[in-house]
């Protein structure tokens, strides 16, 4: 369990409730379409084709061809227990991870209360994400907690190299770089698994694809294995099929599907980095102009949200009559995109649906109507259509193409209708601050959680870690929290400490 003390839900000072988690076992939920921010392109069939460029380099120069594999390195203390594009290069990493900390205050507290305390101490934490600036966070702050680590990628090309160079420079034994190729994508995995002397016992997975390894080439590790951490919808997937076909021999925690996630990672992440993709890929000005949104659920009201507030005309497509009414009370014109497709500057699709731009609205389009798609996956908008011999494909910018009809009309494609933000701009710290926190909230919890609290199934986040994350980001808005007083709390039937709903609550 989690040091009374030192973990309480509600801030620092006072004698408050700490946070217990759950010992029952939660709904396991299928929603395959939910994508996490960083659960996009995880696996090497689908990172190789998804472009990740808000891991930009500062540092890195092309006319270093070398493999790191074939490189000699050692760190200013002597250890070559690492791999990485360039050690030299941790200076410019340790700069951005200091950028990041300022915007993830909650493992900066976790640290803080940790002084003293180890909650992780004896975790030997195995870990496969992407390694920015935040994940250095999230690995330093398990390691303040008492945990050594041994880390992946689980993207291709999301490493920021700069970062990687300071993870391995303070030691951390990290093996990835910026633009691996498959074969380097599975060696990396295996070095972080495959140590003499050291074996894991707790896994933090990003797509699943260091879990599977570990299943199909050590299986015996699992013995030692405590638990596994998954962020992303494939990985979760991945764990529920094994679970289901009663392969799943360890606990497992479903970080994706926690409110707070789900929350940060849908309306807030899309209301805040819409604009910065728009912009970053285009230049526009956003007043004035008219905009259609399809789908109204979190992601859609983030991006109308933002487009209204710059002075844009928004108009929503919605399947839902619930959510269509609420894009009416938000002020927003109800149309079939049909009405309005001849006229709108900008067309945006967040359905998680597919097919929701077609060929045809395609041709109807004004001429440099901008085309893109902040949903899951790049079938919203039928680009497979546009790959015809009367079209022209004039490609103006890096992820940026304008489709030429033979009239001259030309269209202005984003990121060829995969995810804009993702693909285009860069998601705010403070997301994947919440995430951060989740998970290593989730490694404390199944590392230090009694046998038989957990057994070898999939869990969702107890409510009461949700809102203990929230609470934790909860000073950087010098926010103060009401405390329910007896007599309300047994009003409500509530424990003053939470979980504050229920867990079907709607947020
Ligand atoms: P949601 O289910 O809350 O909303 C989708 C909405 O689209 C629903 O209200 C649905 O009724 C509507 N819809 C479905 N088909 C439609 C159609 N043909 N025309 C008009 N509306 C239609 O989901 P969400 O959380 O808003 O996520 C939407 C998509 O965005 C998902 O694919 C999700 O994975 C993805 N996503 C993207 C990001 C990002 O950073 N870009 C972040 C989170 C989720």
């Amino acid at each position: 369990m989690l040091n009374k003390k030192k973990y309480n839900v509600n801030g620092d000072s006072g004698i408050k409730a700490q946070i217990q988690f759950a010992d029952q076992k939660q709904e396991f939920n299928k929603r395959p379409t939910k994508i996490g921010r960083r659960s996009l392109s995880r696996s090497i069939s689908q990172s190789s084709t998804d472009s990740y460029s808000s891991a930009a380099s500062y540092t890195d120069s092309s006319d270093d061809e070398t493999s790191p594999r074939d490189k000699q390195q050692k760190n200013s203390k002597g250890s070559s227990d690492f791999c990485v594009k360039n050690i030299k290069q941790a200076e410019f990493g340790r700069r951005e991870i200091e950028i990041a900390e300022q915007e993830m205050p909650a493992l900066m507290a976790l640290r803080k209360r940790a002084q003293g305390e180890k909650p992780l101490a004896g975790a030997k934490i195995v870990g496969c994400t992407h390694i920015t600036a935040q994940t250095a966070v999230l690995m330093e702050t398990l390691g303040a907690l008492g945990a050594q680590c041994r880390w992946a990628a689980c993207n291709i090309y999301s490493t920021l190299n700069e970062v990687a160079a300071a993870l391995a420079e303070s030691g951390f034994p990290v093996f990835a770089w910026k633009g691996e190729s498959e074969d380097d994508f599975w060696w990396c995995i295996d070095r972080c698994v495959n140590v003499e002397g050291w074996q894991p016992n707790m896994i933090l997975d990003d797509g699943g694809d260091l879990t599977h390894w570990i299943y199909k080439k050590y299986p015996n590790m699992f013995k030692k294995i405590k638990g596994i951490v998954e962020e992303s919808v494939t990985g979760v997937h991945r764990l529920y099929q094994l679970s289901k076909a009663g392969k799943l021999c360890v606990p497992a925690m479903n970080v994706n599907d926690s409110v707070t996630k789900q929350k940060f990672d849908n309306l807030y992440c899309c209301r805040e980095s819409i604009l910065d993709g728009l912009k970053r890929t285009t230049d526009m000005m956003f007043g004035g102009k008219q905009v259609v949104v399809c789908g109204y659920g979190e992601v859609g009201k983030g991006c109308c949200a933002a487009l209204k507030a710059m002075g844009s005309i928004v108009y929503v497509t919605e399947i839902d009559p619930i959510c269509a009414l609420q894009a009416c009370m938000d002020g927003f014109r109800l149309v079939k995109l049909n009405e309005v497709i001849r006229q709108v500057d900008i067309v945006i699709t967040c359905t998680g649906n597919k097919n929701v731009v077609t060929r045809e609205h395609l041709d109807r389009m004004k001429n440099s109507c901008i085309v893109c798609n902040m949903g899951h996956s790049n079938t919203e908008i039928d680009v497979a259509s546009l790959r015809t011999p009367e079209l022209t494909w004039e490609r103006v910018r890096s992820q940026v193409d304008h489709v030429i009809w033979p009239d001259g009309k030309r269209i202005v494609l984003l990121a060829e209708g995969r995810l804009l933000n993702l693909s285009c701009s860069t998601v705010p710290t403070f997301v994947l601050s919440i995430t951060a926190t989740t998970q290593a909230l989730a490694l404390i919890e199944l590392y230090n959680a009694p046998e038989g609290r957990y057994k070898q199934d999939v869990y969702l986040l107890p409510k009461k870690m949700d809102e203990y994350v929230a609470s934790l980001h909860l000073p950087t808005f010098d926010a103060h929290l009401t405390e329910l007083t007896d007599e309300q709390a047994k009003y409500l039937g509530l424990n003053k400490n939470g979980p504050f709903k229920p867990n079907y609550y709607r947020y």
